[in-house]
């Protein structure tokens, strides 16, 4: 049997994982991998075509009726072995992600412990997969909703989170039954082919779990189109969960599709300034700004404005930039075209009025030479109709408006096409009561940094997206119901 992977020219050419073996594309192409921080290929993997989508398929479908008679505690009991054996690995695979992806050493390994706990809380939940028995209208007859798999489920992950996405979706996915083809972005596209090595050392039966590579207009669409899969879970961009969501229409699949965000930070008068400056930084400048609950706009009350920028800014020009396999701060953006993106935004942004108070330009000068590289940035604006505003930066800058009163931070919030994530400090109760109330976002943090919990739910609306994960409710996602009346007269 092939190897997981070859040497090819000094450096890993990867294979597809389907069926439970490795195997080439059959189209003989592949795509390089690019290490952010240095712009050198640290591997390929294969441009995956219809064929292959249609083989990692078929196999999925043959082993899923197979694994879903399993007892959910020996599927369960898998995910916790294959936990077990990434949070071995740990290092190694961290090491991975920051090649790949380009987060700080400490992030990556952050996330690998977190790749590693939704498996495990999935896993956990294999007891409690409870259903409903009813009493009927009819004499001597039970109504059962029993709650089943769906059959095939197709993975599609972003590039900011390889690993940890990957997870999120393939632990409540197999617990429930189903079998999976993962097809990660293609920029980061080793750690979850390294993941799926690692579930190939333990005894998941061939095509639950298939992990394939290539781009989304590529294998990605010849996925979506496929008629095998029931549901699609994307994480990625609102640009391809429509696409998606167009696609899928012809065979009315079901989707999950969690996109992006534009999360407003509001800081009240009576807020602690302190702890508000320390959330804010951390929540926009984690991972180079590159996560979805990033804070990305904030309103802050004109009494407490001058103290809260002066601090701010000075956190944020503290902030070490640089090689990701050490103690920085915040590494490279992801890729050239992303960075050309930020670039522009900010162009864009200090043309119609924006004052940049420190950062807001390319780092290209010594350890910065190659790489992808952008100064922490905060600036102030004074529309919220800007772009800046209103687009999603995806990196590590962010605008700041100052507004007359708490109603008016709370408006402004809301005025967005995005419905993520939100975040607001102040001591007030009431306050809070009210923002709960009318802040129309799906995930709220109150007084407190982003950072979601495995067990809590993380679900957006409007563009944002449509579905939801994590928690009692992102594993229901993955069952369908199917009610059954017995008469037993
Ligand atoms: P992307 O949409 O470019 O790609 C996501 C995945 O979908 C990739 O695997 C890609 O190959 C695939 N894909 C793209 N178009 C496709 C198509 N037409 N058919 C099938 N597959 C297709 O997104 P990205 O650039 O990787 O991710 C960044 C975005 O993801 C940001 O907007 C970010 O906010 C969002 N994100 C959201 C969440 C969340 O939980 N809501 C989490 C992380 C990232």
């Amino acid at each position: 049997m092939p190897a997981m992977k070859e040497l090819v020219k000094g450096t890993d050419r990867y294979r597809h994982y389907i069926n439970g073996e490795w195997v080439d594309s059959t189209i003989k192409e592949w795509i390089e991998v690019e290490n952010p921080a240095t712009q050198a290929v640290i591997a390929s993997v294969p441009k995956g075509g219809a064929d292959d989508a249609d083989r990692s398929l078929v196999a999925a479908r043959a082993a899923q009726p197979g694994w879903e008679a399993l007892p959910p505690a020996a599927r369960g009991q898998l995910l916790k072995d294959l936990a077990r054996l990434i949070l071995e690995n740990r290092e190694r695979l961290a090491r991975i992600v920051v090649a790949e992806q380009g987060k700080p050493i400490h992030e990556a390994r952050g996330e690998i412990e977190g790749a590693a706990l939704y498996l495990t809380y999935a896993a956990e939940e294999a007891r409690r997969i409870t259903g409903d028995i009813i009493p009927s209208d009819v004499p001597d007859e039970q109504i059962w909703i029993q709650r089943v798999a769906h059959g095939v489920v197709i993975g599609l992950t972003a590039w900011n989170y390889p690993a940890a996405l990957m997870c999120r979706k393939m632990g409540p996915a197999l617990l429930a039954g189903n079998t999976i083809v993962i097809k990660s972005h293609e920029g980061t596209p080793i750690s979850a082919l390294e993941i799926a090595q690692l579930s190939s050392q333990l005894d998941f039966p061939p095509g639950v779990i298939n992990v394939v590579s290539g781009t989304g207009e590529g294998i990605g669409a010849a996925l979506v189109r496929h008629p095998i899969p029931r549901l699609i879970t994307l994480t990625g961009s609102v640009r391809a969960g429509k696409e998606i969501f167009r696609a899928a229409a012809e065979d009315l699949k079901l989707l999950r599709l969690e996109l992006g965000g534009k999360a407003p930070f509001v800081v009240a008068e009576d807020a602690d300034i302190g702890a508000a400056v320390r959330a804010a930084v951390l929540s926009r400048f984690e991972n180079c700004g590159q996560i979805c609950i990033c804070n990305e706009r904030m309103y802050v009350h004109r009494r407490v404005a001058d103290e809260f920028l002066e601090k701010f800014t000075r956190a944020v020009k503290a902030l070490k930039v640089g090689d990701p396999t050490t103690l920085v701060d915040v590494g490279p953006k992801f890729s050239g075209m992303e960075l050309d993106k930020v670039e522009r935004m900010v162009e864009m942004a200090r043309s119609t009025g924006a004052e940049v108070l420190t950062g807001g330009r390319r780092l290209t000068e010594g350890e910065f030479a190659r790489g992808h590289w952008y100064e922490p940035t905060v600036m102030t604006v004074t529309d919220n109709q800007m772009r800046i505003m209103q687009d999603e930066v995806f990196g590590p800058v962010v605008p700041v408006m100052t507004v007359g009163d708490f109603d008016e931070g709370l408006r402004l919030a809301n005025e967005s096409n995005y419905g993520l994530s939100a975040y607001v400090f102040t001591k007030d109760m009431r306050r809070v009561m009210r923002l709960v109330r009318e802040l129309k976002f799906g995930e709220i943090y109150v007084n407190r940094p982003g950072g979601d919990a495995v067990h809590a739910h993380h679900a957006g609306i409007r563009d944002s997206g449509i579905g939801g994960e994590d928690g009692k409710y992102g594993l229901d996602a993955y069952f369908q119901k199917k009610t059954i009346y017995v008469n037993y007269a």
